[in-house]
């Protein structure tokens, strides 16, 4: 990337730079009505790389082209740096596209008639950034950080569709736009060049910029900051998705309803040693304190658990009193996901991936347990 042309970013604002409050999008048509997104509140913030992943008709592309102000929501707000996007006129709206958002469409919308170079330079043409002279060398500058400079002549159709997909990319890439918007983006192309790309996009998020990106690869999502997940038109609770990642999706949209939100100060008793455990419990904010031994002086913290950790699985499953003290830690307060006992039962009958899983964790934690209480005795009786 040239190093010319810093993004341009706007003064942070406390608010998220996106947000999409209660987002519907009804479709009409001759077969009748489809409702491919059913309330969607999602807030990004400045700098985040986000992956959006889904099924294939779960609403991904529809979600982008709300935030992108292509399509309109049936109901609902977008709002991107505290501008309504749906409260402007078209034209206006077209060209605060032009200048806040990179578009890479999942089909590219190269256009055919233009080589690659040109394809490149139009939305800078089109916001009338950087002098008309200084356009076509940016162009090619992108190119060749995606790989296309000996390509940058020819016509969209004597490329192959991952050269396509390429030069899409470096067009989104042309306006140094604060927000870039990617449908699939690496979806054509072969795992080198689609590292390539996920390496640039960090790098992107790194100096700033807010990366949106749709993937159905869930492997993908090892580089984002961060990952949602759509099931028929509804974002799943981030938390949920972090935590028990083997669920299927419908299973965790299905859990997402069924969660109970709980929060704590710094340092209060989220779970008292000696008393039974009625819920699973997943961490959504803050860190978390397992101590054994109520008296400050001899206690003995035996873990620390922190965002997407869980716990309460152990009582749950052996049928026990808590044996230690859990709490929330001094620093932050705590916000929990709370699934009561029947629900956490129901969840390991119908996801036994996750039971195994849950299995080895509670395997693994007596393990620790019995290391401490050891511990504890030698520093005792020892
Ligand atoms: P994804 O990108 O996750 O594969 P889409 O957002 O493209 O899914 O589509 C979500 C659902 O909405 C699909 O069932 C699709 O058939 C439907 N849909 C998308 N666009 C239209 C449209 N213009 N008219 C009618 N139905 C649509
Ligand atoms: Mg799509």
């Amino acid at each position: 990337m040239t190093n010319r042309t810093q993004p341009k970013l706007a003064t942070t604002k406390e608010a998220g730079l996106i947000e999409m409050q209660q987002v519907v999008k009804t479709f009409s048509n001759a077969a009748g009505e489809f409702t491919a997104l059913r309330g969607i509140d999602l807030t990004l913030n400045r700098g985040e790389f986000v992956a959006i992943i889904g099924k294939s008709g779960s609403g991904k592309s529809t979600l982008l082209n709300m935030l992108t102000g292509i399509d309109h929501p049936t109901t609902g707000k977008v709002i991107v740096e505290g501008v309504d996007v749906y409260a402007m006129s078209e034209s206006k709206r077209s060209l605060w596209r032009g200048r806040n958002l990179g578009i890479v469409f999942q089909f590219f919308q190269l256009l055919p008639m233009l080589n690659l170079l040109e394809n490149v330079m139009l939305p800078m043409d089109y916001v009338g950034m950087y002098d008309v002279d200084e356009r076509p060398k940016r162009a090619m500058e992108l190119l060749r950080m995606v790989g296309l400079e000996e390509h940058a002549q020819k016509l969209p159709r004597a490329v192959s569709t991952g050269q396509q997909q390429s030069a899409a990319i470096a067009r989104a890439l042309s306006t140094d736009a604060p927000i870039i918007v990617a449908d699939e983006p690496t979806g054509n192309l072969d795992s080198r060049s689609a590292n390539h790309i996920i390496d640039l996009f960090a790098e992107l998020s790194e100096r700033g910029k807010t990366i949106v990106m749709v993937t159905h690869d869930a492997s993908m999502t090892k580089r984002t900051s961060r990952t949602v997940v759509i099931s028929d038109g509804e974002l799943v609770n981030e938390t949920i998705a972090q935590s028990l990642p083997l669920l299927s999706q419908p299973l965790m949209k299905a859990l997402s309803n069924k969660v109970e939100k709980l929060s704590f100060h710094p340092g209060e008793t989220i779970i008292h040693s000696k008393e039974p455990v009625e819920n699973f419990f997943m961490i959504a904010k803050g860190n978390v304190d397992v101590v054994l031994h109520k008296r400050r002086k001899d206690e003995v913290v035996i873990a620390q658990l922190s965002v997407n950790d869980f716990f309460g699985e152990m009582e749950l499953l052996r049928g026990g009193k808590s044996v230690a003290n859990v709490r929330a830690a001094e620093d932050t307060p705590v916000e929990l996901l709370a699934l009561s006992r029947d629900d956490f039962n129901w969840l390991l009958k119908e996801s036994p991936l996750t039971e195994k899983a849950i299995g080895h964790i509670v395997q693994k934690r007596l393990g620790e347990q019995k290391q401490a209480d050891r511990r504890k005795r030698r520093r005792l009786f020892g």
